[in-house]
This record gives C-alpha cells, sequence and structure tokens, in this order.
C-alpha cells in the first residue's frame, strides 16, 4: 500500500536525538529555544514558542487570548477535530463558517454573512480560526479587514502550512494574524514526532503562552506577587499545563528544518504531474490561488461521481483495494455525536457537505518516487474511467 503521507528521517536527524540523549538536558533544555529560534526566523516574526502539539498550542492559545465560558470560537466545519475541541477545552461555544466548494478554505463570504447576523444579535465571535486546508492560505488580507471592523481575534490553524506562502510572505508571519499555530506530528510537513509551534508579533501573548505551557510558574523576579523567599522561589501566577516540548523533539525539528524548502518543492512537483495527469479525467484538483504557494501537505481530488458512475465510497474502497492509500479530509466536525447540537449546520454549510461528498486525499509525501506517482496515477485512471 503506499501510504497517503509519511515522515522522512534521515540519519543527520537520528544523529541530532542521539547527540541530546547523551545531553544533560532531555526536556525542555537549549534545544527548544534554538528551535524557536529558527521558526520565528524562517517565518519572520518576533517570537515563536514550542509546545508537545499544535492540539496544545491551540488550546493556550485560545486561553491567553481569553477565550472561556459564553465566549465563541468560529472556525470551518473541514478540518481536524483539535481545532474545535480545544475551544471545548476553555468551555467556549463552536460556531461553524461554510468554506468554498473548490478548496475547502473558509469562505470569507459566508464569515461576513455570519458576522452581520451576530452583530445583531450581540454574538459576534471572540476568536475566528482560518484553517490552511492542504497546505495552501486562506485569504487572511479580507478576514483580517473584518476583524477590524468586528473586533475578534485571528488564530491561523496552520498544521497544514509550514513552508507556504501568503503573498510574498510566509505563513506564520502573522501579518495579518494575531498568531499562528504549526503542527509537527509524523504526517505533516516536518516532524517532531509530536509537538507544535505558536508564531506571534505579540510580545505579551508570547510571555503568556510560555507561562501556561509550563505551569503557569514563572522564577522571573519582576513577575513576583510576594516577596522571593530565596535563590530556590518560583510563583504560580496561572493555571498553566505541562506542555513543554522536550529536547530530542527540538533537535529533530531543527533538523527537520534544513529539509524545509526542499519538502516544499518535491510536494509541488508531484501536485505539478498529478494535476497535469488529472485534467483528462472526470475528477478535479483544488482551486490554487493567486494569491500564495501551497505546501501541499495533502493533495486532494474531488470526484465527478455522475461522469464516474460509481459512490464516493465505491471509488475509496477501490483504490485502497488497489493498493493506494488513500484517505479523507475531513468529516465535518458538526457531523460528530460530541457536536451534535440543536444546529442544524448541515444546512447552513452546504459547501462543506459537498467538499465532504466528494473528496479523497491521494498520497503525497516528499519521499515518493516518481514511479510511486505514476502507479497512483495509473490506479486512480483505471477505477475512474473503467
Ligand atoms: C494535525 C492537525 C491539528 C493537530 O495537530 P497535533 O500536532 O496532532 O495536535 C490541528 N489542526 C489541523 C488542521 C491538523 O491537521
Amino acid at each position: 500500500m503506499i501510504p497517503y503521507g509519511r515522515q522522512d528521517v534521515r540519519k543527520e536527524d537520528i544523529d541530532s536525538v542521539v547527540e541530546v540523549l547523551r545531553s544533560e538536558f532531555l526536556t525542555q533544555g537549549p534545544q527548544v529555544p534554538i528551535f524557536e529560534e529558527n521558526i520565528a526566523q524562517f517565518v519572520n516574526t518576533d517570537h515563536a514558542i514550542a509546545v508537545n502539539s499544535a492540539t496544545s498550542a491551540l488550546h493556550i492559545t485560545y486561553l491567553a487570548m481569553g477565550l472561556g465560558h459564553g465566549d465563541g470560537l468560529w472556525t470551518t466545519p473541514i478540518t481536524f477535530l483539535a481545532t474545535a475541541n480545544a475551544a471545548k477545552y476553555c468551555g467556549a461555544t463552536v460556531e461553524f463558517v461554510d468554506v468554498e466548494s473548490t478548496t475547502g478554505l473558509m469562505s470569507v463570504e459566508d464569515l461576513q454573512t455570519k458576522l452581520v447576523e451576530a452583530e445583531k444579535k450581540g454574538k459576534l465571535p471572540k476568536i475566528v480560526v482560518p484553517v490552511h486546508l492542504a497546505g495552501q492560505s486562506c485569504d487572511m488580507k479580507e478576514i483580517h479587514k473584518l476583524s477590524r471592523q468586528y473586533g475578534f481575534k485571528v488564530v491561523e490553524d496552520a498544521a497544514h502550512a509550514i513552508g507556504a506562502k501568503y503573498n510574498d510572505k510566509q505563513v506564520g508571519s502573522c501579518e495579518y494574524s494575531d498568531a499562528c499555530v504549526f503542527s509537527f506530528h509524523p504526517v505533516k510537513i516536518i516532524t517532531t514526532g509530536e509537538g507544535g509551534v505558536i508564531t506571534t508579533n505579540n510580545e505579551q501573548l508570547s510571555e503568556k503562552l510560555k507561562l501556561l505551557r509550563s505551569h503557569g510558574v514563572t522564577r522571573d523576579s519582576s513577575l513576583f506577587k510576594h516577596d522571593s523567599h530565596g535563590p530556590w522561589y518560583y510563583e504560580q501566577i496561572a493555571l498553566g499545563y505541562n506542555y513543554r516540548m522536550t529536547d530530542m523533539q527540538a533537535a529533530l525539528g531543527t533538523s527537520q528544518m534544513r529539509r524545509l524548502s526542499e519538502y516544499v518543492t518535491r510536494r509541488n512537483a508531484i501536485a505539478e504531474k498529478y494535476a497535469r495527469k488529472f485534467e483528462s479525467l472526470p475528477i478535479s484538483v483544488l482551486d490554487q490561488k493567486k494569491y500564495g504557494r501551497s505546501s501541499y501537505h495533502l493533495f486532494v481530488i474531488q470526484l465527478n461521481l455522475e461522469k464516474i458512475g460509481k459512490t464516493h465510497r465505491q471509488v475509496f474502497e477501490n483504490l485502497r483495494a488497489e493498493g493506494v492509500g488513500v484517505n479523507l479530509h475531513y468529516i465535518p466536525v458538526y457531523k460528530q455525536p460530541y457536536y451534535a447540537d440543536e444546529i442544524n449546520w448541515a444546512n447552513k454549510c452546504p459547501n462543506s457537505e459537498a467538499y465532504y461528498s466528494k473528496s479523497i486525499s491521494l498520497p503525497m509525501y516528499p519521499a515518493m518516487t516518481d514511479e510511486e506517482v505514476c502507479i497512483v496515477e495509473e490506479k486512480v485512471e483505471k477505477v475512474v474511467v473503467e
């Protein structure tokens, strides 16, 4: 089976992790700030805060922005559960903005419509989270304009999108957002095993995030509420978590970062091959916006089921039977029993429904060979035209 995604771990990665294992520090030591500096330089932000997953990153980012009971967070249904779950951890309400059916990205039009309605009801969101699905940036400039008008914070869920560009800037630069979150789960663009990073240009937010990732404890005497008891003294000034990244993970991340641009180039080359091949078949690929460059975490095809004459499920099963490890990103979050509530989101998100009804993710990872790409293309052709 050719998998839909796979990490690329090389000897230099292994060596850098082994070196940490032989050193004095295993958890958050000197490697974590090196990795953070690496990311901050790459995306060109003032701050990068490393944690043990993107889920944790989203959680403490929402918390640090004051999200709590009675507040609303808006995101799109076509995302991984964690985007919404992290808001639930804060006790907030999650609402969904529809996507564009040809990209799966947050529809600025639907966001605007929803904001107008919400303002009338006095129920504007505290945070809006655009998801850079498959590695393509949402239209951040437009979302930023709305954030100014309606007074919400913007957190980019860029779990798929390190190495992608929006206009001429790296995704994560936070030019049009308050914070941006990356994931380093093995299936994503670069990996630390488990891990995530928050980038921001907001110093205060960065300090809060550092407190929240480590029990809310500080050793910075300028922040103390009480007099110090002595050189051992520290204070807990917030309710934080143990969300620290280990030094082994950070070393792996720094080593992987050296190949980030190589990875994104390879992913784009595979995407080009696929797109060319599929032009003549009854399937379409996601529209690519002129404003950016995708990092192609995923390669999604959308089936023209009428022309193919099979169901979505049949195509999926046939491809798996042919040894193509296809996947589906994502089941709309509101369909999960946990999220099923009194609001009929399916009615409100017709594009998300359409997206879900015909999308399939094909194998896409940098170590994929040209031969493997050809095999996938042949199998797809066989399954959709036979
Ligand atoms: C993977 C992913 C996450 C969560 O990342 P973890 O590092 O696994 O916690 C969040 N959002 C999206 C869109 C993802 O794909």
